[in-house]
């Protein structure tokens, strides 16, 4: 006999243990978003599921997902949300099990939902809903869970998985199928510690190389360290190798170290992969959005026309945020001091333009410790988009973070992973 821990944490002998000793149609690799919906699926329509977990609880990122809200899909969606070498991949899912079955899903399992501006939440706002309905399912359902045991290995036949535990001593289970669901490298203290990639080289899958993605960035120029603190809305485009990639909108954060905020975050996956390869980085923020450069300058002068007598610094109070005026003037390379009236008309543009199109440099992004996924990971090309079973191993299937597919910020990680956990569960009752 073996013993487990429940889903709500308790020890108690497994049923299946008892009745076929390990023996499992479908094993799960990792108890996260991706891994808890495919057992769901895999076991609704009979069928022994195991679901294998090296930390001690289910669910710890999706705990801390939308600041422990979870905003667990969103109601827009478009190709632009999904991110990867192979760009229609993700529709492709998609297309199988959308936002909303997500939601009906989640309604079956009792999610009242809360749509705000189209990002959708929990109505109780409170992550651990989620996670609650997903283990009550599994409860339901008679899905083993065991805690506390890492996946090191798979052999044959099928799927011989040796995992070790907490106390170093070793476990071997057998699946006639197994999903792949460990995330990937992003937040390790959460449980996605990269294992997974390593398990999926075994089978011969390639891996695009995982990089941060949804991070922060950091500069070199000291003057994000100045303004280190303030907040700001802004337009922000990146640009590698002096050409222009995307631009996001959104409210931004200096840092100590460089740059944060939504709109940094989104674009962050291009910075990243860019770095990688050896590129230069950089972006250009536009600071006053509502005003184009040619009625900003009009405004400046003005500005200055009416306050002859003041500094260039005090003429700036009120526009934006008065840390922003020193590094602005200083970027513009004029003097704080210098009174309005002797401003020319060409230190007005100069300032004017570094109010529109401010340049940060980028030199690194923050760690996968502070990322909020992964970009890059197993390529899609191996993976049939219909099953999400591996084009090279029968059998075995993969989900969520750990393909190639990064979202944007908004409900699209979690819904890559509802998407894509769904379908691999599902499936492993079609096929074989
Ligand atoms: C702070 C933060 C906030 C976020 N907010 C949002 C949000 O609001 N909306 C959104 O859509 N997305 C959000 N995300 C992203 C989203 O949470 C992830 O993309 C999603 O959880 C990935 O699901 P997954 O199933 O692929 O992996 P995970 O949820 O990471 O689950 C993988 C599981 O596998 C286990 N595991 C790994 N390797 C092994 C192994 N070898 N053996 C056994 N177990 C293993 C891990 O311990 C983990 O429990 C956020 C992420 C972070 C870090």
């Amino acid at each position: 006999m073996e013993q487990m821990l429940s889903v709500d944490g308790r020890l108690h002998t497994t049923k299946s243990s008892e009745a076929s000793k390990m023996d499992y149609d479908v094993i799960v690799v990792g108890a996260g978003a991706s891994g808890l919906i495919a057992a769901i699926a895999a076991a609704e329509k009979g069928g022994s599921v195991l679901i294998i977990e090296q930390k001690e609880k289910a669910g710890k990122k999706i705990l801390a997902t939308g600041n422990g809200k979870c905003n667990f899909t969103n109601m827009h969606q478009t190709p632009d949300c999904y991110r990867s070498d192979d760009s229609t991949f993700a529709m492709k899912v998609l297309s199988n099990f959308d936002n909303k079955r997500t939601l009906e899903f989640f309604e079956r399992l009792g999610i009242v939902p809360m749509n705000r501006n189209g990002y959708i939440y929990p109505n109780s706002e409170q992550a651990v809903s989620i996670v609650s309905v997903l283990l009550m399912k599994c409860e339901a359902l008679n899905i083993d869970i065991v805690y506390m045991e890492k996946v090191i290995e798979t052999s044959e036949p099928d799927f011989t998985v040796t995992t070790v535990k907490a106390d170093k001593g070793k476990a071997v289970y057998y699946g006639k199928k197994l999903i792949l669901a460990t995330g990937g490298s992003a937040t390790p203290k959460l449980g996605s510690d990269g294992s997974g990639y390593l398990l999926a080289k075994d089978f011969g899958h390639k891996i695009v190389k995982p990089l941060p993605a949804l991070v922060s960035l950091k500069s070199p120029d000291k003057f994000c360290k100045t303004v280190s603190g303030v907040r700001t809305r802004a337009k922000a485009s990146i640009y590698v190798d002096k050409e222009l990639l995307i631009e996001e909108e959104g409210e931004i954060i200096f840092t100590d170290y460089g740059i944060s905020g939504i709109p940094i975050m989104q674009i962050s996956r291009y910075a990243s992969r860019a770095l990688d390869e050896g590129k230069s980085v950089y972006l250009i923020l536009d600071l006053l959005l509502n005003y184009t450069l040619d009625e900003l300058i009009g405004l400046l002068i003005n500005r200055c026309n009416n306050n002859p007598d003041k500094t260039t610094e005090q003429m700036l109070v009120g526009m934006l945020n008065q840390k922003l005026n020193y590094i602005i003037i200083k970027e513009a390379k004029l003097n704080h001091e210098s009174p309005c009236h002797i401003l020319s008309k060409s230190d007005i543009i100069k300032l004017a333009k570094v109010i529109k199109s401010l340049k940060v440099r980028i030199n690194e992004t923050n760690t996968f410790d502070f990322a909020q996924v992964t970009s890059g990971g197993v390529k899609t090309s191996e993976i049939d988009s219909n099953t999400l079973e591996s084009k090279l191993k029968k059998g075995l299937y993969l989900t969520g973070e750990l393909i190639d597919v990064d979202g944007t910020c908004g409900g699209y990680n979690l819904q890559w992973a509802w998407s894509t956990g769904y379908i691999a569960g599902k499936s492993t009752r079609i096929s074989g």
